[in-house]
């Protein structure tokens, strides 16, 4: 039966129109507001749509993380959820999934990502550790470097051109990787980490003749290897259509083959979990497992549920399966690239090729006459909220500009990117259509925007209570 509804899809697709692969049974309505309305909201808020009220908000960009639409299997899970404190039936389920997927030996349930990092890291690094990556995602930085480790990122040079089209940006640099195992010596690290797909760097997947060619070093040395497996169905869909000798390969086999090159991972399942909330921990070694599990029980739960309800496991369990159905992970990064390859047409200039789970806007390229010290990035956010009530996010100065100490002068970031991240199952084709709209028109007046300054920040992770005054 899979098998032919499988076949049916394939043959579906020579058709241009993609579909969405569900129907709506619940709605959740979208308040309309008018431009007048916006730009007062977005005044009150200082600028910074962080501050503004999700019900002020039409298209809500902000992220892809834990803002997924769940099925009606998934519903009924909840309902389902077994909620003992120990052995509950619902972790059976979650485990039995998980190892099915996955592979590895051990399943350490928390209550989002970065708990499982935090968990991993403290096992497993020292101080002077270092940590390589092709990019550490903001907390997996953090819990790192809290552990008084390195973390340290090695991608290739075109995953950090805009401008490149390579099909795999997210690749580890297996010179850089070699030339940091000779310089600090393989006892300083303690794992190597790949995220998939590669968040930090636009959402770039990961080859799999990378994984197997990071392994095969990594192995020489004794090192472990661990995946940051948040979009891990999307990566494994890049590969199939991008990568030569997958194209018939099922999205499962090709996870298999991913997970088996690694020893362990950490997943947020508010990602490719198409949970709202929920994580875990993965490692194939005994004695790291008994270490973490306690660790687990301290701060986070019983191993049988750590931070989650028996009801989110239930979720997760059904949510894993649905992600690596072909006509979803089809839908999905159509759904993406269909909004960037618009974007493109209509002249924006976008990080180059549409990443898995959202588009970013090149703000230096598109506002040129803005100076980063202006944050060109806030400039463009603001714009696409008032012109259509669109949320994005700044990925800019205003997120990881840093005040140099001796001259107390700002030091830009390297990119000044926008991000639209697209929520799972959330958004038809009318409303991408209608952002596609809205970003013409933004890019139409793009001479008329000003820039901004800020006027209140706090010491650290500044982006989230910043607020600005226009110039
Ligand atoms: C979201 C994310 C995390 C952290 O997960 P949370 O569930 O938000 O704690 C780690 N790595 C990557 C690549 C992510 O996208």
């Amino acid at each position: 039966m899979e098998e032919e509804i499988h076949q049916l899809n394939k043959a579906e697709t020579s058709f241009r129109t993609i579909i969405e692969p569900f129907k709506i049974k619940s709605v959740e309505p979208i308040r309309m507001t008018t431009r007048e309305k916006r730009k007062k909201i977005l005044r009150d808020a200082h600028y910074n749509v962080f501050l503004i009220k999700a019900r002020d908000v039409m298209i809500d960009l902000l992220t892809d993380s834990g803002t997924s639409a769940m099925s009606s299997d998934q519903w009924s899970g909840i309902m389902r959820g077994d909620e003992a404190y120990a052995g509950s039936e619902s972790y059976e389920r979650f485990e039995k999934t998980v190892k099915e997927i996955f592979g590895f030996k051990h399943v350490i349930p928390t209550h989002q990502g970065r708990a499982a990092e935090r968990i991993l890291f403290s096992t497993v690094c020292k101080k002077g550790d270092v940590v390589p990556n092709n990019s550490h995602f903001d907390t997996t930085r953090a819990n790192v470097e809290y552990q008084g480790a390195i973390a340290q990122d090695i991608l290739i040079e075109e995953g950090l051109d805009p401008e490149s089209p390579y099909p795999f940006k997210g690749n580890i640099d297996l010179e850089k990787l070699k030339a940091l195992i000779h310089r600090v010596g393989k006892a300083r690290i303690p794992l190597c980490m790949i995220t998939i797909t590669n968040n930090s760097g636009g959402g770039q997947p990961v080859s799999m003749a990378n994984i197997r060619a990071v392994k095969g070093l990594l192995s020489k040395h004794d090192i472990p290897l661990y995946f940051d497996a948040c979009r891990f169905a999307e990566n494994a869909y890049f590969i199939k259509l991008r990568e030569e000798g997958y194209k018939n390969t099922p999205i499962q086999e090709i996870v298999q083959e991913m997970m088996g090159y690694a020893d362990g991972c950490t997943m947020s399942a508010k990602k490719d979990g198409l949970a709202n909330m929920g994580g875990f921990l993965c490692t194939n070694d005994d004695f790291l497992a008994k270490r973490e599990r306690e660790l687990l029980i301290l701060t986070e739960g019983f191993t049988t549920y750590g931070g989650m309800a028996g009801r989110d496991l239930e979720a997760i369990a059904i949510g894993l399966r649905e992600i690596l159905k072909e006509d979803y992970l089809i839908y999905r990064i159509a759904e993406t690239e269909y909004l960037g390859r618009n974007m493109e047409e209509a002249g924006l200039p976008i990080v180059q090729p549409p990443g898995g789970h959202a588009i970013y806007i090149d703000a230096k390229a598109a506002l040129a006459h803005i100076p980063p010290s202006e944050y060109p990035g806030q400039a463009l956010v603001a714009a696409f909220y008032l012109a259509g009530g669109i949320r994005a996010v700044e990925i800019g100065s205003v997120m990881f500009g840093k005040v140099d100490a001796k001259t107390k002068k700002e030091i830009p970031a390297s990119m000044e990117l926008v991000r639209l991240a697209i929520p799972r199952r959330v958004y038809t084709q009318s409303h991408i259509d209608y952002v596609i709209e809205v970003a013409k028109r933004v890019w139409k007046s793009r001479e008329a925007l000003r820039g901004f300054k800020i006027v209140e920040q706090a010491k650290v992770l500044r982006h989230f209570t910043a607020k600005f005054e226009p110039l």
